[in-house]
C-alpha cells in the first residue's frame, strides 16, 4: 500500500503554527514511506474563505519547504461529486430527506433542556414514505446512522476511542440548498484522493466517529487516524492570540529560519530519543507515529530562539549574507560595496545573532549608502567626545600603510597610551561613531571592512 497523507487547511486566516506542524507531520510521514503528501484547500465556507488566506497558506508551505505532490484539490470545486455520493446513499436506503425545520428542532432541543435531558434529534423522516413528503419544503439529506451499539475509532496515537451510537444524531450531509457539509466533503475527498492516513489536530477527534460511520455506510475503507494533541502557550493554556504572533509568516517576520521553525515544531510533539537538532533528512528517516507525544506540548520561545541561533551559525556566510541583503533590500536597495561589506562581516556577525532581525540590525552597520542609524546611548557618547581626540583617531587611521584589523588595533593602542587612556575606553568612543551603538562586533574589524574613506566619514560629529 502506498502511503498517502494530506493537509487540509480551511483558508479562513493565516497558517497557524499548529497547522504548520500538522502539515509537517503529514509531509514527513509521507516522505518517510515514499508515499504522497497532498494538499486540499477546504474552501466550502464561502463567507469565511478568502483569497488572501489561500495565498498565505501556499506561501507558508513553500517557505517551510513542505512541497506537496500533485495538483492542489479545491474542495469547493467538488460539490457535484459530494452531492452525487449523498444521493447514492439515499438511493441505497442509507440516507434520507429530512423536512424538519430549524425551528422545530430548536423547540425540541429547548424542551429537552427544560427537562434537563441530553438532546439528540431523532428525525421523524428517517423512515418516512415518499408519499408523505410535503411540497414546497426543501429538505436536508441526513445519514441513517446506527442507533445501537458503539463506534470505535482505532486511533494510532490515542488508542481505541469509543462512543455509544445513541449519542450521535443522523448527521446532515447536504443542507437544504444542496451544499455539502464539512463531514460529507471530508470523507468523500479523502476517499477519492486515496488518503491512507489522516494525521490532524485532536480538535477533530470529535468528528472522527461520524466520519467513520459515513465511511462504513459508503463501504469505504476507513483511513488510519492519528489525532495529535494541540500546542499550548508557554503558560499551559490553549494557544490563543494573546500568546503573541501565531501565523507562520509572523515567525518569518520575527527572523526565524524555516529550518529552525520546522525543527522546533517537529520536536514539539514528537521525539527521537534526546535528539534536539534534527535535519530534514534525518526527520524523514526517523519520523514515526510511535514517536508522537500524547500530551499537549508548550511553546517555549527561548528554545525556539536557541535552535534558530544554531541554524544561523550552520549556514555558510555567503548564503546568510544573501538572505540578510534580501531582507534589507525589502526596504532600500544597497550598493555592491555594502553587500561586499556584509559578506566580509558575516563570519563575525552570525555567532552574535539569534534571529535574522538581529543579523539585519548588525549588517546595517556595514551599509555605506545611507546614514548610519545611531542609538540614543551612542549619540550621548558622540556628543561628549573630545574633538581633538577624534582628530587624532582620524589621523592615526589616515597614516596607516596597511589597513588591516591587527595594524588598526596596534596603532589605536599606541594612541590610547599617548592619550593616557585604556584601549577599551578609547574604543568606547570609536564604537559609537563607527557602529552607532554601544555594542557591536570587533570595531577593528569593522574599520577594516568599511575601509579608510567610509570610516573617516563616520568619525565626524
Ligand atoms: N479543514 C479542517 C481544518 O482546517 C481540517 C479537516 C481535517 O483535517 O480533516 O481544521
Amino acid at each position: 500500500m502506498t502511503v498517502v497523507t494530506r493537509f487540509a487547511p480551511s483558508p479562513t486566516g493565516f497558517l497557524h503554527i499548529g497547522s504548520a506542524r500538522t502539515a509537517l507531520f503529514n509531509y514527513l510521514f509521507a516522505r518517510k514511506n515514499n508515499g504522497k503528501f497532498l494538499l486540499r484547500i477546504e474552501d466550502t465556507d464561502k463567507e469565511r474563505s478568502t483569497q488572501e488566506a489561500m495565498q498565505a497558506i501556499l506561501e507558508s508551505l513553500k517557505w517551510l519547504g513542505l512541497d506537496y505532490d500533485d495538483e492542489v484539490v479545491y474542495q469547493s470545486a467538488r460539490e457535484a461529486r459530494h452531492q452525487e455520493v449523498a444521493y447514492s446513499l439515499v438511493e441505497a436506503g442509507k440516507a434520507y430527506f429530512c423536512f424538519s425545520s430549524q425551528e422545530e428542532i430548536a423547540a425540541l432541543r429547548a424542551e429537552a433542556m427544560a427537562k434537563k435531558q441530553h438532546f439528540i434529534f431523532n428525525s421523524p423522516w428517517r423512515n418516512a414514505d415518499v408519499a408523505q413528503y410535503p411540497t414546497g419544503v426543501k429538505p436536508v439529506v441526513r445519514l441513517k446512522a446506527p442507533r445501537e451499539g458503539v463506534t470505535v475509532v482505532k486511533d494510532l496515537l490515542q488508542g481505541d476511542v469509543v462512543i455509544q451510537n445513541c449519542q450521535l444524531d443522523d448527521m446532515v450531509m447536504l443542507r437544504s440548498d444542496g451544499s455539502p457539509t464539512y463531514m460529507l466533503a471530508v470523507v468523500v475527498d479523502d476517499q477519492d484522493m486515496g488518503i491512507t492516513h489522516i494525521i490532524r489536530g485532536d480538535d477533530h477527534l470529535s468528528n472522527a466517529h461520524r466520519q467513520q460511520i459515513l465511511y462504513e455506510a459508503l463501504g469505504y475503507k476507513v483511513p488510519a487516524m492519528v489525532h495529535i494533541p494541540l500546542i499550548h502557550g508557554p503558560d499551559g493554556a490553549k494557544l490563543s492570540k494573546r500568546h503573541g504572533a501565531l501565523g507562520t509568516e509572523s515567525y518569518k517576520e520575527m527572523g526565524y529560519l524555516p529550518e529552525a521553525l520546522c525543527n522546533y515544531l517537529l520536536r514539539l510533539g514528537w521525539s527521537h530519543g534526546d535528539d534536539e537538532i534534527i535535519s530534514r533528512d534525518q526527520a524523514i528517516k526517523w519520523f514515526s507515529i510511535e514517536g508522537l507525544g500524547k500530551s499537549a506540548a508548550r511553546l517555549d520561545f527561548d528554545r525556539m530562539k536557541n535552535l534558530n541561533a544554531h541554524y544561523l551559525r550552520q549556514k555558510n556566510d555567503s548564503e546568510l549574507a544573501e538572505i540578510v541583503i534580501n531582507i534589507i533590500e525589502e526596504d532600500h536597495a544597497i550598493s555592491n560595496v555594502s553587500k561586499g561589506n556584509i559578506l566580509k562581516a558575516m563570519a563575525s556577525l552570525k555567532p552574535r545573532a539569534e534571529l535574522l532581525v538581529d543579523l539585519k540590525q548588525m549588517a546595517l552597520m556595514y551599509v555605506v549608502d545611507f546614514p548610519l542609524s545611531i542609538t540614543a546611548e551612542a549619540r550621548q557618547i558622540i556628543l561628549n567626545t573630545d574633538e581633538n581626540l577624534l582628530m587624532q583617531v582620524r589621523e592615526t587611521l589616515t597614516s596607516l600603510g596597511n589597513f588591516s584589523k591587527d595594524v588598526i588595533q596596534e596603532k589605536l593602542k599606541e594612541l590610547a597610551e599617548l592619550a593616557n587612556m585604556k584601549l577599551g575606553e578609547l574604543m568606547h568612543f570609536i564604537r559609537a561613531f563607527i557602529a552607532g551603538d554601544v555594542k557591536s562586533p570587533s570595531v577593528f574589524e569593522m574599520i577594516e571592512i568599511l575601509g579608510l574613506e567610509h570610516s573617516l566619514n563616520r568619525l565626524k560629529k
